[in-house]
């Protein structure tokens, strides 16, 4: 039912050439240009075209053989390809949420002009699209995002101040990439969602609220003007999300695991806690804020996560320099595309500085 046109990677060799292997694409990208050789010489005899370089994507997804572009590359890398395929009238799977936090009015904008359905595969948001199927006229007072609190939850910042790499990655129910399982420890992932339900769903800042839910049941909630609210709920499973997106408005039968209730007696709900995780906050006052401010705060916490990764900074200064940042960081107002390419550039060389 669904056929494999075009498959990318960064530097996943193995995992490109078993899947080139498995669903035999006519094309193949490589960014890392020194892999290229690497996957060439793997797919030899195969009618897969192989190409590489971060510039080859903007190509890629222009093809004629695609009709949707599932956009999961990490990061604000994914903004370019994004735009490139929606310019050339593709559908879009967004799995890169940093791409609608930096160029979410872009985003949008171009989707609509250009007739193609943005389908999110974020899986709070992946809940908000399925609670509004059937309800378009219908008013939304506000949605409810789930958070689970991920690993450090009901920690103190005495407690945060020493946590490792290791834990951090060390994700309670979803397994996920490097980047957004220490986003999730930090509660910046929650930020960055609720940035991008405001360009997904065309919310206010004050109709978009956040709830933790350590069981990660239930995925998310849409409120309607009359009250009632609507719930999405399932096992947390990242496949669900990414087969409602690719087979929308059909749900596919699948046999993954099911939810059942005498396995989880009791779903749980608290406050987030800002104060010790700032992160939240800081994206609530970027949300607010908009223009470029986004864009700085995304950057910045790029910068600081990888130095995190690599153990040169300790977790509590991931929101110290992404605050620092935002408030030295020059504020536009209607950002073009280089003024995105800049700001970016700019808060990525001011994180830098300070570590
Ligand atoms: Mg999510």
């Amino acid at each position: 039912m669904f056929e494999v046109a075009v498959l990318t990677a960064r530097d996943n060799v193995d995992l490109l050439v078993k899947q080139a292997l498995e669903f035999i694409p006519s094309f193949v990208v490589i960014t890392n240009e020194l892999k290229f050789r690497e996957v060439s010489d793997a797919l030899k005899g195969l009618p897969t075209k192989v190409f590489s370089g971060e510039n080859m994507l903007v190509e890629i997804v222009q093809k004629k053989e695609i009709d949707l572009v599932l956009s999961a590359l990490v990061g604000f890398a994914g903004l370019y390809p994004t735009l490139a395929a929606l310019g050339a009238g593709k559908d879009i799977a967004i799995a890169n949420k940093e791409t609608l936090v930096v160029g979410g009015e872009m985003v949008i904008h171009l989707a609509k002009e250009n007739g193609c359905a943005v389908y999110p595969v974020d899986s709070e948001h992946s809940a908000i699209f399925q609670c509004l199927a059937g309800e378009e006229n219908n008013p939304v007072e506000k949605i409810i995002l789930t958070a689970s609190g991920g690993p450090f939850r009901g920690m103190k910042k005495e407690q945060l101040a020493r946590v490792t790499r290791k834990e951090a990655l060390n994700h309670p129910n979803w397994c996920m990439g490097e980047k957004v399982t220490i986003d999730s420890a930090s509660l910046m992932n929650k930020g960055l969602e609720i940035i991008e339900a405001r360009w997904l769903f065309d919310l206010d800042p004050q109709q978009i609220e956040v709830v933790v839910h350590p069981q990660s049941i239930i995925h998310s909630i849409v409120q309607f003007h009359d009250g009632s609210m609507k719930a999405q709920m399932g096992l947390p499973d990242m496949r669900l999300p990414i087969q409602y997106a690719l087979g929308y408005p059909k749900r596919l039968e699948n046999s993954f695991p099911r939810f059942s209730f005498a396995e989880y007696p009791q779903l749980s709900f608290e406050k987030p806690d800002t104060e010790t995780f700032r992160n939240l906050e800081l994206a609530y006052y970027a949300l607010k804020r908009g223009g470029n401010i986004p864009c700085i705060l995304n950057a910045a916490n790029e910068v600081a996560v990888q130095a995190f990764l690599e153990e040169k900074i300790g977790f509590l200064r991931i929101p110290e320099i992404i605050e620092e940042v935002m408030s030295m960081g020059n504020f536009i107002q209607q950002p073009t595309m280089d003024d995105y390419r800049e700001t970016d550039k700019l808060a990525r060389q001011m994180a830098g500085e300070m570590i």
